[in-house]
């Protein structure tokens, strides 16, 4: 019987079906995770199905602001992000969180083996994606946040919102387009974070000129999208350490499941299910 199942608007694409049913294979509790196309007017209305009949549910764009009011309680690191991607339904009762930021963590930790504590990130894009990591790694230890997006405005709305709550913590913001800011900054980065929608589609352009970045710079390359973009190819011409979004997919479902389960997550299944998945 389906308990658990991730919604968004678009859907078919998503994965974690395959990946979570692999978990739950694993540790001998069946195949209960399906998935659900939900839009934007119709989420009201899931969250009260899943109030009665689900126990877990992941949330993809467009869902992951949206969800915060419908629901009765949010983890606090979660609702300053204004981002939640996991829901826990018991007794009726919805909880949320969000393991993006948990899932960025891991995946640089098993890429780089660089500790986050202590490290300077820069941020290429300030959506979603960017406030549910920002916020989870600035509260892990993080030295400095730069954040560059093509709208500055939302770029600095997240800086204020990190300030408020890190008041030791470096942020500063650039536009995209600002190419002798990013110069600077990628001389005093650990971890550059792509974080646009941009190389989702085969033929689209990096989201910054890639002549800025050169063979000596100090820093570890993450793209959260998970095919070779661009940047990657780049920063592998270049023997730039560097690494794409499958492992962020991976550990921040591993972290819901964790959640939902009470169980430590089958990591190598997961990955096997994830690998497997077909996109329908
Ligand atoms: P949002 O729609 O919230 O944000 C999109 C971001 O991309 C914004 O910063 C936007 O800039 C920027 N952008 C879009 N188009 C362009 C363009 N043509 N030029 C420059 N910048 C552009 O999406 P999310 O933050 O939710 O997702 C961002 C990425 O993260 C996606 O590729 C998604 O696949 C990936 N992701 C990966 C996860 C993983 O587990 N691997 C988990 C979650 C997300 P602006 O503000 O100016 O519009």
């Amino acid at each position: 019987m389906i308990k658990y199942m991730v919604i968004g608007d678009p859907i078919s694409h998503s994965r974690s079906p395959g990946m979570q049913n692999a978990a739950f294979e694993a540790c001998g509790l069946g195949s209960p995770y399906g998935r659900r196309h939900v839009t934007p007017e119709e989420l009201p209305e899931f969250v009260k199905f899943a109030r009665k009949e689900l126990a877990g549910v992941n949330l993809t764009v467009p869902h992951k602001a949206a969800v915060i009011p419908l629901i009765d309680r949010v983890d606090p690191e979660a609702a300053a992000a204004g981002s939640v991607n996991t829901l826990v339904i018991e007794n009726g009762k919805i909880f949320g969180t969000s393991t993006d930021g948990y899932g960025l963590e891991h995946a640089l930790l098993a890429n780089f083996h660089r500790p986050v504590r202590g490290a300077a990130f820069c941020f290429i894009g300030a959506g979603g994606a960017a406030h549910a990591t920002a916020f989870h790694l600035a509260g892990c230890g993080a030295r400095a946040i730069r954040l560059a997006n093509r709208t500055i405005g939302k770029a600095e709305e997240l800086a204020d919102r990190l300030r408020q709550r890190n008041p030791e913590l470096l942020v500063e913001t650039a536009g995209i387009g600002d190419t002798e800011q990013l110069a600077r900054w990628f001389a005093d980065t650990d971890f550059l974070i792509q974080a646009t929608s941009l190389g989702l589609r085969p033929d689209d352009p990096a989201p910054f000129p890639l002549e800025l970045l050169h063979s000596g710079l100090p820093l570890s390359i993450f793209d959260t999208i998970y095919r070779e973009t661009p940047l990657l190819k780049r920063a592998g011409e270049l023997s730039l350490p560097c690494a794409g979004g499958m492992d962020m997919l991976i550990y921040q479902g591993a972290k819901s499941f964790e959640i939902w389960t009470g169980r430590p997550a089958p990591i190598e299944a997961m990955r096997r299910g994830f690998l497997e998945a077909q996109p329908c």
